[in-house]
């Protein structure tokens, strides 16, 4: 992950000037923010969070993929949309909002769903991977993906007043998603179906934000090989350290 990076002009150091003044972040870790491409996948309650964090930071390139239309009941929760946009794309509507951000920031919007077919020509060459999808098989299509192509998947899940956020560097000694879906079973339940406090979508996105930058811009420790469970209803936090399954089917594969 370490990319040729270029050096900040006056108005970037400016714009970035809260970033450089962490001393563990200073010119390279946001030299580092500006070259790196980021993929999210999903633009609902999850990627509305995650997106504007990174666009701001100067993230250099973002892919946004998501196939849905706005509805009324996304507003609640998927901030980047407003009512005059119901029926339009969430890619295309996230891209423009984010562009008004930040112009400096290439952004691509897909508005197409994930399947095995196009999952590499969209997400190769991506530097981390967001997952903020809100299907089981998207997300396992994701994380055989981010093992076979070691890139790191910072996943996020929010559903009733509960949410959780895990970070795969897809190494060999870390586990992959399948593990941990392993071990805590899949979760099966959408937020269509069992609801969703609209400010847990939020604290996940943001927590995604903040180990997505931390990865690309070589900063801090990581939650790698580990998850972070929130409980907004009784504002309690745990985190638990993830085993790697010696049997998995998917990372105790050698890669391709
Ligand atoms: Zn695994």
């Amino acid at each position: 992950m370490s990319k040729p990076t270029q050096p900040m002009s006056d108005q970037q150091a400016l714009r970035y000037s809260r970033h450089v003044m962490l001393p563990t972040v200073d010119f390279t870790g946001q030299e580092r923010i500006l070259a790196a491409r980021v993929a999210i996948v999903g633009m609902g309650g999850l990627g509305c969070a995650v997106a504007p964090y990174l666009a701001g930071s100067g993230v250099g390139e973002l892919i946004l993929i998501d196939n849905d239309r706005i509805e009324r009941s996304n507003l609640q929760r998927q901030i980047l949309f407003r009512e005059h946009n119901i029926g339009d794309s969430k890619a295309e509507t996230a891209a423009a909002t984010l562009r008004a951000l930040n112009s400096e920031v290439k952004i691509q919007a897909i508005s197409e769903r994930l399947t095995r077919d196009n999952l590499e020509a969209v997400l190769v060459n991506s530097d981390v991977i967001v997952d903020c999808c809100d299907n089981l098989e998207t997300r396992n299509l994701l994380n055989a993906f981010c093992w076979q192509q070691q890139i790191p998947l910072v996943s996020g899940a929010a559903i009733r007043f509960e949410g959780q956020v895990a970070v795969y560097p897809m190494t060999e000694d870390t586990p992959c998603y399948r593990c941990f879906s392993r071990l805590f079973g899949e979760q099966q339940l959408t937020c269509m179906e069992a609801g969703v406090f609209s400010p847990v979508v939020g604290v996940v996105g943001a927590l995604q934000a903040v180990e997505t930058l931390k990865l690309i811009a070589h900063v801090g420790e990581t939650l790698s090989g580990a998850v972070l469970l929130y409980d907004g209803a009784h504002a309690s936090w745990q985190r638990i350290n993830l085993p790697k399954s010696p049997d998995c089917s998917v990372c105790a594969n050698p890669r391709d």
